[in-house]
């Protein structure tokens, strides 16, 4: 038997957008919500999830906050059954959650680096080992994984290059095992996009946000900064019945060849 479709409340296909709070994240809610899909808005407090779960619900949509550090095994497994148990099996999941502690070489510390790639290396296996469960048994699912640009090299981002190069070779891998049981992954790599991180990161810098902001538009093709929306869009797509024949690909978000 071929995949079939899986993983429905009634009409709607379940999701789990991880640091979905704010940011790419809540964007990605927000666009899959519109597309039908009834949204696990997980994020490290339940309570910072409430804005991104009321935006859904008000234009009519399906969401629940769930609350989950994903680099914690057991608050993951937690996380991923409550989703089943209240929504319905999860089969899209978008590893989106994400953290920063940037610092040139010489001063990073070991908390900086198991933090980054914590966050981002350890949280995406966890959440795909306790998800693809739910999407193999369905024989249908789709895992985006958020890169950045910065897996190419940036000054003072050791960490998060590491893990977002890291990010690239597990997609590669997960979708090699997965393929066969209807599951596609995939990523995104975004370049800059305006969002509470990159208005933290000029905050760091010492240069007033619009600065900051013009001076990245210079440097990208389009000549403008993104926005959540830009890689929402992206996500949505890899997420989507006409993206099955799309497997272990990384896909550029980011006005240019690279950002
Ligand atoms: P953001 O606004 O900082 O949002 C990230 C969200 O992830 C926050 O709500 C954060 O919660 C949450 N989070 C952090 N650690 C977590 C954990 N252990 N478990 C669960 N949630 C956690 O960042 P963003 O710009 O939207 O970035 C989203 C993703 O895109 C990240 O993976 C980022 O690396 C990637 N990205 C961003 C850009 C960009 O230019 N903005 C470019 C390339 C890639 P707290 O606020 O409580 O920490």
């Amino acid at each position: 038997m071929g995949p079939r479709r899986g993983g429905t409340v009634g009409r709607h296909r379940v999701a789990i957008v991880t640091g979905a709070a704010q940011g790419i994240g809540a964007e990605a809610a927000r666009r899959l919500a519109r597309e039908g899909h009834a949204v696990a808005v997980l994020d490290l407090d339940e309570h910072s999830c409430a804005d991104t779960v009321a935006d859904i619900v008000d234009k009519g949509g399906m969401a629940t906050a769930v609350a989950a550090d994903v680099a914690d095994a057991e608050a993951v497994e937690r996380a991923v059954t409550r989703v089943a148990d209240e929504l319905g099996p999860p089969v899209v999941l978008v590893n989106n959650a994400g953290v920063t502690r940037d610092a040139l070489l010489h001063k990073m510390t070991e908390v900086d680096w198991d933090t980054v790639i914590g966050v981002h290396m350890r949280g995406a296996f966890l959440m795909s080992r306790a998800a693809q469960a739910h999407m193999t048994r369905a024989g249908w699912g789709r895992i985006v994984n958020i890169s950045s640009v910065s897996a190419l090299g940036l000054r003072g981002q050791a960490n998060y290059s590491a893990a977002k190069a890291g990010l690239q070779g597990l997609t590669k891998t997960l979708a090699i095992e997965l393929g066969p049981f209807g599951v596609t992954v995939n990523a995104v790599a975004p370049g800059f996009i305006a969002t509470e991180m990159t208005r933290r990161t000029a905050e760091r810098v010492g240069v007033p946000w619009e600065d900051y902001v013009d001076r990245a538009a210079a440097a990208i093709p389009v000549r403008r900064v993104g926005e959540p929306a830009d890689v929402a869009a992206v996500v949505a797509f890899l997420a989507s019945e006409d993206a099955g024949f799309v497997a272990g690909q990384v896909i550029y978000v980011a006005g240019g060849p690279k950002g």
